[in-house]
C-alpha cells in the first residue's frame, strides 16, 4: 500500500508518499481500505519527533480515518466486507489501508460522506470525554470552553449544547471563529486577544460563574480560570499551547473552591477504555448525527498529496474545526 512517511524527523521534517506493509489485522481486528482521514495537531508534534507513538501502535502519521471493511480477522463478528466505518486510531491514519479493533468501529451514518466522518472521531470522542466522563458536565452547568474555532473546540460546543443543555462560554482569537462557536450554540463568545474573558464573564454572570473548563493554553489562562470557576467547579487540560511553566502559581484557589484540576490524553488510554468510550459516544450521538443535530465543522479538504499544506495551516491556526486529507 501507500502511506505518507515522515523523512528528517525533527524541526525540517518532511513528508513523502511511499511503499508500506499492508497491516495484518489481529483476530478482533477488521482491515479497513481508507477513503479519508484528519490532521490533529499530534501529528504536528510527532512529525517532530516529541510526540512518538504508543507502543504496540503504527508508526505512521493519522489518529482517525472513514473507509469500508476490506477483510475481517479470525474472531471478528461485528462487521462485513464492504461496510463503511470510521473510528479512531492509535497512528496509521495516513495510509490507503488499517487495522482497527472490530469495537473501535463505528458505523458510518448514512447522511455523512466519508470526509464528514473521518472528522469526527478524534475530536469528538475527545470532547465527549471530557464533558461527560471526566468533567461529569450536567444540565444547566456552565462550561467554558477554550480554543472555540479548534477541531476540539467546535466538537465540545455542539456536543454541549445537545447532549448536556450547558450555558456555553468560549473563546477564540479570530472574530470568525468566535461567529463560528455562537452559531455552533455558543451564548458567549469572547476574543482573547482583545478582551479579558475572565472580567467579561464576571460582569455578565457574577463572581464564579463557571462549572467546567476545557483547557487548552495553559500559563497565560491559569489565574483568569481560578477568577471564573465556582465552587466544586471542574477543570480539564487537554494541552498547553500558550505554556506549561509558571512562577506565579498559588494553589489557594484549588482548596477555596474545592476545585478538581485533571488532565488526559486520549491517545495513550488502554484499548478497553477507548472501546467503552466509543461504545458510549456511538451510542448517545449516532442519531444526531444521522438527523444533522450534530456536524463536524470542516474547515478543508486537501488531497493527501498535500497534506504538507494542511499541516501548515494548523501550525499557523489558521483552520476553523477540521481538515480533511483524501484521495488514498
Ligand atoms: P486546532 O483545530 O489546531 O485548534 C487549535 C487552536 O488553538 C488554534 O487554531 C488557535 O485558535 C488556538 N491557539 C493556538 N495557540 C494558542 C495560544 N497560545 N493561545 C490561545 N489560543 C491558541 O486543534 P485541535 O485539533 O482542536 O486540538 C486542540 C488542542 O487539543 C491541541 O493542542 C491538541 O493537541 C489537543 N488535543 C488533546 C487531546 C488529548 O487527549 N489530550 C486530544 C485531542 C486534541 P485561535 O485562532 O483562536 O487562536
Amino acid at each position: 500500500m501507500k502511506a505518507i512517511h515522515v523523512s528528517n524527523p525533527g524541526k525540517n521534517s518532511t513528508l513523502e508518499i511511499r511503499e508500506a506493509p499492508i497491516p495484518q489485522p489481529g483476530p478482533r481486528e477488521v482491515l479497513v481500505n481508507i477513503k479519508a482521514t484528519a490532521v490533529n495537531r499530534a501529528d504536528l508534534l510527532q512529525r517532530t519527533g516529541h510526540y512518538p507513538p504508543p507502543e504496540g501502535a503504527s508508526p505512521i502519521l493519522g489518529l482517525e480515518m472513514a473507509g469500508v471493511v476490506e477483510e475481517v480477522g479470525d474472531e471478528a463478528g461485528r462487521w462485513q466486507s464492504g461496510d463503511p466505518v470510521f473510528g479512531l486510531l492509535s497512528g496509521g491514519g495516513y495510509a490507503e489501508y488499517c487495522a482497527i479493533h472490530e469495537d473501535l468501529a463505528m458505523p458510518i451514518p448514512r447522511n455523512l460522506t466519508f470526509p464528514e466522518a473521518a472528522a469526527i472521531p478524534e475530536t469528538f470522542l475527545t470532547a465527549f470525554q471530557v464533558l461527560d466522563w471526566l468533567g461529569k458536565l450536567k444540565k444547566n452547568e456552565t462550561v467554558l470552553i477554550h480554543a472555540g474555532g479548534s477541531g476540539v473546540g467546535t466538537s465540545a460546543i455542539q456536543l454541549s449544547r445537545q447532549l448536556f443543555g450547558a450555558q456555553i462560554i468560549t473563546t477564540a482569537g479570530k472574530q470568525h471563529k468566535l461567529d463560528t462557536a455562537r452559531k455552533l450554540g455558543a451564548d458567549f463568545a469572547y476574543n482573547y486577544q482583545t478582551q479579558n474573558y475572565a472580567e467579561e464573564i464576571t460582569g455578565r454572570l457574577g463572581p464564579g460563574a463557571v462549572d467546567l473548563i476545557i483547557d487548552f493554553i495553559g500559563k497565560p489562562y491559569w489565574h483568569k480560570n481560578m477568577e471564573v470557576l465556582a465552587m466544586d467547579g471542574r477543570m480539564v487540560y487537554l494541552s498547553f499551547l500558550g505554556g506549561h511553566k509558571m512562577d506565579d502559581l498559588s494553589l489557594i484557589p484549588i482548596l477555596k473552591k474545592r476545585l478538581h484540576i485533571m488532565g488526559s490524553t486520549l491517545r495513550s488510554r488502554s484499548l478497553e477504555y477507548k472501546i467503552e468510550l466509543t461504545k458510549d459516544f456511538a451510542a448517545r450521538t449516532h442519531s444526531l448525527f444521522a438527523e444533522n443535530t450534530l456536524q463536524p465543522v470542516i474547515d478543508s479538504t486537501f488531497d493527501w498529496t498535500k497534506t504538507e499544506e494542511a499541516h501548515q495551516r494548523m501550525q499557523n491556526n489558521k483552520n476553523t474545526g477540521k481538515m480533511v486529507l483524501t484521495g488514498m
